[in-house]
């Protein structure tokens, strides 16, 4: 569980009473490790967390986790007011479970990455993943061949009007609060330069979800240029 902290007050508490056995893992304003706590005792007594982290991320307690070399780790996130997180080829970990993933290293710990999102396109696609965007793809062909769907300027209908469309903005849409993009790496090499950052999922309940709205519209829009012809 992530909690991030927006208010200006300097310390936070946090009353973490009946929660073992866990690890908080503590980040400042920029992202970076600065600490960790545990929880192993009874849940009977009360525990509580005194801190000016600006991030926690609540774990359950793994005792093959690295909690010694954590140190210049970021937390995977996407407030991109973020300078020190663009250190190339940087370890960060996962906002859903600590996992560590290095895009740069191809080291790939957790399930929640979707994607890479490079230069503005999706790469290394997960197969669920990759079926919403051949379908955001099949329905802004649709709306490009088909004029009269443009009448509509409600919900779907608008995102796919073709004066608009943009399919990477119409996916994280899609998506809202539920697609996280890590932290940014850049690349400048002979044999690549760009930038980009992975995609995480925060709820694979969200994925289904967006999966079966664009099978359900995709269904709806040829249903409705068949009426028509
Ligand atoms: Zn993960």
């Amino acid at each position: 569980m992530l909690i991030q902290v927006n208010h200006e007050v300097l310390n936070s508490q946090l009353d973490l009473t009946g929660i073992t056995s866990y690890v908080i893992l503590q980040f400042d304003k920029d992202d970076s490790f600065t600490g960790a706590s545990l929880s192993l005792g009874n849940t009977l007594g009360s525990f509580s967390l005194i801190s000016q982290a600006r991030s926690y991320l609540i774990l359950p307690f793994d005792s093959t986790f690295p909690l010694a070399s954590l140190e210049g780790f970021y937390l995977a996130s996407d407030d991109s007011d973020d300078e020190n997180s663009e250190e190339e080829g940087g370890d960060e970990l996962c906002p859903v479970c600590g996992g560590i993933n290095n895009a740069g290293a191809m080291v790939f710990s957790c399930s929640h990455i979707l994607a890479l999102l490079w230069e503005g396109e999706f790469q290394w696609t997960e197969p669920e993943f990759d079926e919403i965007i051949t379908l955001t793809d099949e329905i802004s062909s649709l709306f490009q061949e088909n004029e009269a769907l443009e009448e509509e300027e409600t919900g779907l209908y608008s995102m796919f009007s073709p004066y608009s469309y943009n399919r990477t903005n119409a996916i994280f849409e899609l998506f809202g609060e539920s697609l996280l993009t890590g932290n940014p790496r850049h690349e400048d090499t002979y044999l690549s330069s760009g930038s980009g950052s992975l995609l995480y999922i925060l709820d694979f309940k969200v994925l289904e979800e967006v999966l079966e709205k664009l099978r359900n519209f995709k269904i709806e829009v040829l249903n409705r240029l068949n009426r028509e012809t």
